[in-house]
């Protein structure tokens, strides 16, 4: 670890840094190093508000090249400091933070869109690109990367990829990892290099899904090509209120049991329902609201939205149509901000899972009792966002209006819930995370998710590695 105290060595890596990628590239000043300190997790905020900022790095850098970056990498390996790559520092697990200091490596001048291709229908940019400037940028040449998450605004392409992030059209259009043909990525020790340039091939095991989730801990993403899509022809959307969550849930797994191609299925549970969907849809009504859309040429939407308005009245829910089905979609960053998101004094967290259908209702009622009845200053509501053919994702929530003001008090009791809520997913066929991705919150139960073959993370870890400069104490890999 780099040591503030030490100013003969901070100042010759100081300058090494400066002659390597340039002075405007090296930043040293209280303003930036306090905000590469606190990311969207609730931990730093925290401490932040009680005026205990986390420890910030020393220096940041904004490398503008792979091999600005591979040159960053090959000093810190030298002096054994610790980088963390920083992009737009949204993440909610504490991945971006250098706890140990160090190097804040932001990428966000690796801001290029660098080609599409208008024949395979891709496109290639750096990875600091912010991921609505770059829907925009592909907008503009008449095509969609329909990676739509809640922080399209506030996160890097980098950031999805590393965190195998996902968007509101999910369910049609895969999470990031789905989307991502080929990758250039620095490794720790300051080599670039490309995947193979096609997902799917027989030419040995498969390095680009090794790299998306990695969090920073294998080294740096540079550049990616991600496929891309048509504007579709049109995009529709409906909306039903269930009895409750039970039934909702039969209706969504047979859309996708069924094989229907939804761009988006959400279910929100009845606390949910009557919380959030109340406030901005103005639904002032007990159940379980389900909306799901389809894009596509106009006839097949209206055969499969037609089918599927079949399976769901099955289970006799209130119709609410197509207007309230529109009208989520209009709305639907909206949940995730103010007034209508969760913020300080508060507590809360997203404790979000994924499972197969034989198992998500009990994953949901596991993590609801365990949360109610050992902490009942919490609120858990849940919602089921992103949709496979064999399950889906679980976005819980837990939040308590009056935490602890001392922050130690509070972070012990935060710790708590998400020990033991994470514990009643795994234990009934859930894991860690689905979208959010490991970070410090979560790393600690990593090698109980795994198992033995976590010995196997942490050995590629040691190979790519050895001096484990790349983001210490994050995913369970220790410091
Ligand atoms: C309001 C709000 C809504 C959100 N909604 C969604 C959503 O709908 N879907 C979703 O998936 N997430 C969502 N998130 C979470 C967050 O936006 C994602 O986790 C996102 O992927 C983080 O991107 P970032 O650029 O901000 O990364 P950061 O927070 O800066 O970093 C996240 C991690 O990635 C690593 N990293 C960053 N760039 C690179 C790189 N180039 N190479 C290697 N490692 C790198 C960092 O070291 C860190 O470990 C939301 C967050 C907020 C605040």
């Amino acid at each position: 670890m780099l040591l503030q105290t030490d100013n003969y060595h901070f100042e010759m890596i100081h300058s090494e840094l400066k002659w390597a990628v340039g002075e405007d590239n090296v930043r040293t000043d209280d303003a930036d190093k306090l905000g590469h300190s606190i990311d969207y997790y609730w931990v730093p905020e925290l401490w932040h508000d009680r005026n205990c900022p986390p420890q910030p790095p020393q220096i940041i850098v904004t490398p503008e090249t792979a091999q600005d970056v591979a040159k960053v990498m090959k000093i810190a390996n030298n002096y054994k400091i610790p980088v963390t790559p920083w992009g737009g520092g949204s993440g909610s697990q504490g991945g971006a933070l250098p706890i140990y200091g160090g190097i804040s490596l932001d990428t966000k001048k690796l801001n290029k869109v660098l080609e599409i291709d208008e024949k395979s229908l891709t496109i290639t940019a750096e990875t600091g690109c912010n991921m609505q400037q770059l829907e925009w940028a592909t907008e503009k040449a008449g095509y969609s990367t329909m990676h739509f998450p809640a922080s399209i605004a506030c996160a890097t392409l980098g950031g999805f990829l590393a965190h195998r992030g996902t968007g509101v059209l999910s369910t049609k259009y895969g999470k990031i990892e789905d989307m991502v043909m080929s990758i250039e990525m620095v490794t720790p020790e300051g080599e670039v290099i490309n995947t193979l340039p096609v997902p799917r091939h027989a030419s040995g095991p498969d390095l680009t899904q090794m790299f998306l989730g990695s969090e920073g801990t294998l080294g740096v993403m540079t550049k990616v090509t991600l496929k891309i899509h048509p504007i579709p022809e049109c995009r529709k959307f409906h909306a039903f209120l269930f009895k409750n969550m039970t039934s909702a849930m039969a209706a969504g797994s047979e859309l996708m049991t069924s094989r229907l191609r939804p761009a988006v299925i959400r279910l929100y549970d009845t606390p949910e329902t009557a919380k959030l969907i109340k406030k901005v849809l103005g639904i002032d009504r007990e159940g379980s609201y389900l909306v799901f859309g389809f894009d596509g040429p106009e006839e097949m939407v209206d055969l499969e939205m037609a089918r599927a308005c079949e399976i769901c009245r099955k289970q006799n829910p209130e119709d609410l149509g197509t207007e309230m089905g529109q009208t989520w979609w209009d709305n639907r960053y909206k949940f995730f901000y103010p007034p209508y998101m969760f913020h300080m004094p508060q507590a809360f967290g997203t404790l979000d899972t994924v499972a197969t259908f034989a198992n998500i209702e009990n994953v949901y009622w596991a993590m609801k009792k365990v949360v109610t009845e050992n902490f009942p200053q919490a609120t858990f509501i849940g919602h089921f966002s992103h949709w496979y053919e064999w399950g889906c994702m679980l976005y819980a929530r837990f939040i308590i209006d009056d935490p602890p003001s001392d922050p130690a008090e509070a972070t012990a009791l935060y710790n708590k819930i998400w020990d033991m809520a994470i514990r009643a997913a795994m234990d009934n066929g859930g894991v860690i995370n689905e979208h959010h991705g490991v970070g410090l919150k979560l790393g600690r139960m990593m090698p109980e998710l795994y198992g033995n073959a976590f010995d196997i993370l942490k050995r590629i870890k040691k190979i790519m590695d050895p001096n484990n400069i790349m983001n210490p104490g994050k995913m369970g890999f220790g410091n």
